[in-house]
């Protein structure tokens, strides 16, 4: 007989997955652009937040943008110039093949098809949950022509980025670095080192309300490079150019931070250390809490140092009870001893409490499922299903999507209401 668990009050205000934290210094600068009338996309906020994200990340040049979506079609349109000089506006990847990271948030590939590029996704690995390097090299064989590389850094934490380079370097591929979800995480490679956002060829972090730095909304692009930061600053204001009256030779956008927005971001970037610490406290309370469960925390690779924005768990394959899902719904059946994404998600929403399920793989995602797809042994769809191979799986993704999911790693959730958490967690598994 299944043994009684303590029934868990929920919590009276809800634990939410990541929600902004703010202090006193953004209102200072917000009422310092108001009162001053700087409210539009130039101003003093503007300047200092490019200045102190550059000079935070180890690039030489920051671009504020009104969010990372624009920032990464931004990217999209610098890398279309330099491979296919002379295409048309929107269509700047001109029908090409882009790989990119296929479990990922559908911003990081979105701006792919505003170009006209078409996305192929490459399947994902165990250790970091990012675009699978073996995988990638087996994309170059079947698609040697693809010139463009976009990776995601999930979760905050770094993809392998020194294999990927040398894969790319070796096929003449730039890279877009997606490191939305990755600001201050660190990543060490053999030679390569730096923060996320400096590792690629262009480059972009968000400021997203449930990013680990907030503006509300917003994003940035960065950059080494003078003349791509130049480009970025005109495309993103209508592409004005310099004459009296205004005056346009390319098509513009409407792509620049206010400085309402900056303020904010300004204010809260000066918190980003304290927000990594308490992300990195949540995620070991979790990994202590669990540890003689059957499941294992979102891993990273020896010498990364993540910003830990969302702590996740895997459960082990044995410990799965059945979970079936369809396109909106889904369906469980609970065994004793065994839990799953399912079960746990509808636990924690019963304490009042917010988790996710893993981003559901991009080749998996109806408007995408045309797409191709490249695993590591080559293999696209049609082994989507973990469980009919006893060693690996064939398709990590789904088999992450499957097994995994996002817990609460809210950093104004106390260790007390954690540890409720983890104890209904817990209960799962009876
Ligand atoms: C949030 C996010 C983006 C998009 O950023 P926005 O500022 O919301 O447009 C892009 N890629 C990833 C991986 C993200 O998590």
């Amino acid at each position: 007989m299944a043994k009684m668990s303590e029934r868990l009050e929920p919590f009276k205000k809800k634990v939410w997955l990541s929600s902004p934290t703010i202090h006193e210094e953004e209102l200072a600068f917000v009422r310092e652009a108001i009162e001053t009338n700087w409210v539009s996309t130039v101003g003093e906020n503007i300047n200092e937040l490019e200045r102190m994200v550059a000079e935070y990340v180890g690039v030489k040049y920051a671009v504020g943008l009104s969010s990372g979506t624009a920032a990464l079609h931004m990217c999209m349109k610098l890398a279309g110039e330099r491979i296919n000089p002379g295409a048309k506006p929107g269509r700047a990847l001109d029908g090409m093949r882009v790989f990119c990271s296929d479990m990922t948030f559908d911003a990081t590939v979105n701006p792919v098809v505003y170009e006209d590029g078409e996305p192929v996704f490459i399947d994902t690995e165990y250790d970091t949950w990012n675009m699978d390097p073996k995988a990638l090299e087996k994309a170059f064989e079947l698609y040697p022509d693809v010139r463009l590389v976009v990776i995601a850094h999930l979760y905050g934490v770094p993809a392998k980025m020194q294999e990927i380079r040398d894969i790319c370097r070796k096929h003449n591929a730039l890279i877009i670095e997606d490191a939305a979800e990755a600001l201050g995480a660190v990543y060490t490679g053999s030679k390569l080192k730096g923060k996320c956002g400096s590792l690629g060829d262009y480059m972009v972090i968000s400021f997203n309300g449930n990013k680990i730095v907030t503006g509300s909304t917003g994003g940035m692009f960065l950059t080494d490079d003078k003349e791509d930061a130049d480009k970025v600053r005109k495309w993103s204001t209508q592409s004005r150019e310099a004459a009296p009256w205004y005056q346009h030779e390319e098509l513009g956008y409407n792509y620049r931070m206010s400085n309402i927005v900056a303020g904010i971001v300004r204010g809260n970037m000066l918190h980003i250390d304290e927000h990594i610490a308490s992300k990195k406290a949540i995620y070991e309370r979790y990994k202590e809490g669990f540890k003689d469960l059957p499941v294992c925390m979102n891993p990273f690779e020896a010498g990364a140092e993540p910003n830990y924005w969302l702590s996740c768990m895997l459960i082990d394959k044995e410990a799965m009870c059945p979970q079936v899902r369809g396109e909106r719904d889904y369906l469980y059946i609970k065994e004793p001893g065994k839990s799953c994404p399912s079960e746990i998600l509808e636990t924690i929403s019963g304490i009042n409490a917010e988790g996710r399920p893993i981003w559901k793989p991009m080749h998996m995602q109806p408007v995408f499922r045309m797409h191709g797809f490249v695993t590591r042994d080559g293999n696209g769809r049609g082994r989507s299903n973990a469980y009919i191979d006893k060693g690996e799986a064939y398709d990590v993704g789904a088999d992450i999507f499957d097994r995994g999911l996002c817990l609460p790693s809210d950093n104004k959730m106390t260790p007390d209401q954690q540890d409720v958490i983890i104890k209904a967690v817990r209960q799962t598994f009876d």
